[in-house]
């Protein structure tokens, strides 16, 4: 690696939710900066005005702050490269262009849409480029004379690359190694628009050379633009200060055909997006952590080569490296999403999950008075739960008398000996000051003996009168916190429903 400053960018075009490839790029960016005490940007790329989406570029604000990826540069926290959305820099890039056509590595187009648009439907594979670009209206193929007076006429025009005939341009990805593309396969791409945006092609290059960046970390559906970034990075003669390219491996539908799209998440239902998009649930409203979240993401074409996979952020900085991205596909697995999320809650301490789980279940009406009495719940139930949606029905039961019990396990095997019994547990429960766990334990066992009755055929019934049904940690726990009254309590209300 040179000396220079290391400084990533991640450059989101603000056209919708976050998709889920672009935070993990933007993750991969972040690793690679902290890793290596480097910048992580963000820059916001709003030159297509056509594709703008109100509240994007909030929204993948918010995303990055949830992941705690949070930039160390960017439009609502700008450093010295400001500004940081490319359409407040429109006025720089006009100059580079301008460069360009002076050099005579680009030139004016003035052809309207319409002729543009007539060519492609009567020419099979038309493309702006060397073999027809001497037959449209540009400067290299109008008289002198007539491009200066279209230009002094204000003639709408754009600016476009001219691309070199039967040369091989090559680059050595950090990731792919070397990758080599024939110009004669690539078009004139538009350089700067008709209304003086410049494209992305552009900004890309002018930005990542103005603000300096060391390596650029994108997803490989940029491969194919490489070849003309390269092109500009050459003709602008700034070769030397190019960043270090690395195209991260696509994310993959489930099955492993193609790319996952924005549109697989409502078709197979699982999230696509960290936060709630549109109506859309995120990772965040699905409930995942997001440090689940995160190491789901960097273990989609990454992993250290030990086998580990449970990584906090600190570890994954100092473990990323590139040379363990893998230059294939990585399949979306929602399943191991939640594998990871139900790994990341047992091993996070109840004072983390606590506002989290507060949440959830006072947005189902659960009102909770006592913060430490959760917080014990927290801890015993935290392992049954996949995603903190699932502290509801896990939990619920702590803060409220069962609204239904799973009769059909308990009325068919129900007899007036079990009545029996549960009512000298009730006198039993009575007499003693605070149930203790394994105490109350040896209690229920030995009355159950004593009564002629199998432990087993009195205490799934004693849990379904606790809990409402047949799942929850070990009964004895979950009376021991809900107490001697509430226990009492909930016996006498389950014996009238069961008899
Ligand atoms: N604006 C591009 C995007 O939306 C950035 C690609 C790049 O990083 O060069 O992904």
């Amino acid at each position: 690696m040179s000396d220079k400053r290391v400084r990533v960018r991640f450059a989101p075009s603000p056209t919708g939710g976050l998709h889920l490839g672009g935070v993990r790029t933007a993750l991969f960016n972040y690793l690679f900066a902290r890793k290596n005490n480097g910048d992580f940007v963000l820059r916001i790329e709003d030159t297509d005005q056509n594709r703008y989406v109100e509240g994007a570029e909030k929204y993948i604000i918010d995303c990055l702050n949830w992941c705690g990826i949070t930039p160390d540069e960017s439009p609502v926290n700008p450093g010295q490269y400001a500004p940081y959305r490319q359409s407040e820099r429109k006025t720089l890039y006009r100059e580079y262009a301008e460069r360009l056509v002076m050099q005579g590595h680009a030139y004016y187009a003035f052809d309207s849409a319409e002729e543009l648009d007539k060519n492609r439907k009567e020419i099979p594979n038309f493309q702006y480029g060397q073999v027809y670009r001497d037959t449209l209206r540009n400067s290299l193929s109008l008289p002198q004379p007539e491009v200066d007076q279209l230009l002094a006429d204000h003639t709408p025009h754009v600016i476009r690359i001219k691309i070199p005939a039967d040369q091989t341009v090559s680059f050595t990805d950090m990731i792919r190694g070397r990758v080599s593309f024939e110009t004669n396969q690539l078009d004139d791409k538009v350089l700067l628009k008709a209304d003086g945006m410049p494209t992305y092609h552009l900004a890309v290059v002018v930005d990542d050379y103005l603000m300096k960046i060391s390596h650029a970390f994108r997803g490989e559906e940029w491969l194919p633009s490489a070849p003309i970034h390269l092109l500009l990075w050459d003709y602008l003669g700034w070769k030397a200060d190019m960043p270090q390219w690395a195209h991260l491996p696509l994310i993959l539908k489930p099955d492993g055909n193609g790319k996952l799209s924005k549109r697989d998440g409502a078709r197979l239902g699982f999230p696509v997006f960290a936060l709630d998009w549109e109506g859309a649930a995120g990772f965040d409203g699905m409930g995942f952590l997001p440090e689940a979240f995160v190491n789901f993401l960097a273990t989609l074409g990454w992993n250290d080569g030990s086998g580990q996979e449970i990584f906090t952020m600190d570890e994954l900085v100092s473990k990323f490296s590139i040379d363990r991205i893998s230059k294939a596909g990585a399949k979306f697995d929602f399943e191991k999403a939640k594998w990871f999320n139900a790994e990341w809650i047992k091993r996070s301490t109840a004072e983390t999950l606590h506002p989290k789980v507060k949440a959830v279940l006072e947005s189902k009406g659960v009102t909770i008075k006592n913060d430490a009495y959760l917080a014990t719940v927290i801890d015993l139930i935290k392992d049954r739960c996949t995603l903190l949606t699932d502290f509801y029905p896990q939990a619920a039961y702590f803060f409220q008398t069962p609204a239904e019990y799973d009769l059909a396990a308990v009325k068919p095997k129900w007899t007036d000996e079990k009545t029996a019994f549960f009512k000298a547990i009730i006198e039993q429960v009575k007499s003693t000051p605070t149930i203790v766990a394994a105490d109350f334990e040896a209690t229920f066992k030995a009355l159950a003996e004593e009564k002629g009755l199998k432990t087993g055929d009195v205490m799934l019934p004693f849990r379904i009168m606790l809990v409402g049904g047949k799942f929850g940690p070990h009964v004895f726990d979950i009376a021991a916190l809900l107490g001697r009254d509430e226990t009492v309590s909930r016996i006498e209300q389950a014996l009238a429903a069961f008899a």
